[in-house]
């Protein structure tokens, strides 16, 4: 699948001028659109993971989808290309919902922490695990996308989605497939991350776990009425 090419960090913060994004990203002010949103990430400092990453990465899909998907965060190619779930893992999100008949463009995808955190080992970026407080921070821009897209059902995708989404470690083998209601009146499920079905040795168990994600995402959406 082709990486779009990088949408240019400056062309965002234009979109409500440098001050209002610098006053979102603060929390002096609540974000009143996703374009908020999105320039807010580009100069938030609530945490340190800015400092290492080419970019934010918002959300994208419907302005008020039915169906909301969070992972983690941004991986490599979507630090660069500042675009959610365009690596590796997007494509077997995007091959799943396809089989679950779920149609992409009635979804919202975002991540719980939106900029990229990763060590250097030689010439490759290898992603690091986001810690409960970086996520605890980033949860400012999750709920303003919740509360501006008002979706009817929210999945969490993996542990740190999960804890995001939920407000607690919700863990994914005891809870995925059951509904849970949210504050927000929204529905959510747990479910894998698309990076753990790559991860999976054995090919029995991949195959095991793809199929019980396929089912997960079906079950959203029917739950969402997509
Ligand atoms: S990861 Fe989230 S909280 Fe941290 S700087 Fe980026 S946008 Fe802000």
């Amino acid at each position: 699948m082709a990486v779009a090419p990088p949408r240019s960090p400056p062309d965002r913060a234009l979109k409500t001028g440098p001050h209002a994004a610098r006053e979102v990203a603060a929390g002096d002010r609540v974000p009143a659109s996703l374009d908020e949103v999105e320039a807010g990430i580009q100069v938030c400092r609530r945490c340190d993971l800015w400092r290492d990453a080419t970019q934010g990465v918002p959300g994208e899909g419907a302005a008020h989808a039915p169906l909301m998907f969070v992972g983690e965060q941004p991986g490599d190619q979507e630090d660069l290309a500042g675009r959610p779930f365009v690596g590796p893992a997007g494509q077997i999100f995007d091959k799943a919902l396809a089989e679950a008949g779920v149609p992409r463009d009635r979804a919202f995808v975002t991540n719980a922490v939106k900029h990229f955190k990763h060590e250097p080992r030689g010439k490759r970026r290898i992603h690091k695990t986001p810690n409960r407080g970086e996520v605890t921070a980033c949860r400012w821009w999750l709920d303003a996308e919740r509360r501006l897209v008002r979706p009817r059902v929210i999945v969490a995708l993996g542990a740190t989605a999960a804890l995001a989404v939920v407000g607690k470690a919700t863990p994914i083998g005891a809870n995925r497939g059951k509904p849970l209601q949210l504050p927000d009146q929204a529905q959510g499920l747990v479910t894998y991350h698309p990076s753990f079905l790559l991860r999976v040795p054995d090919a029995a168990a991949k195959a095991r776990a793809y199929a019980e994600f396929v089912e997960d995402l079906r079950l959203a959406g029917e739950l969402a009425g997509v």
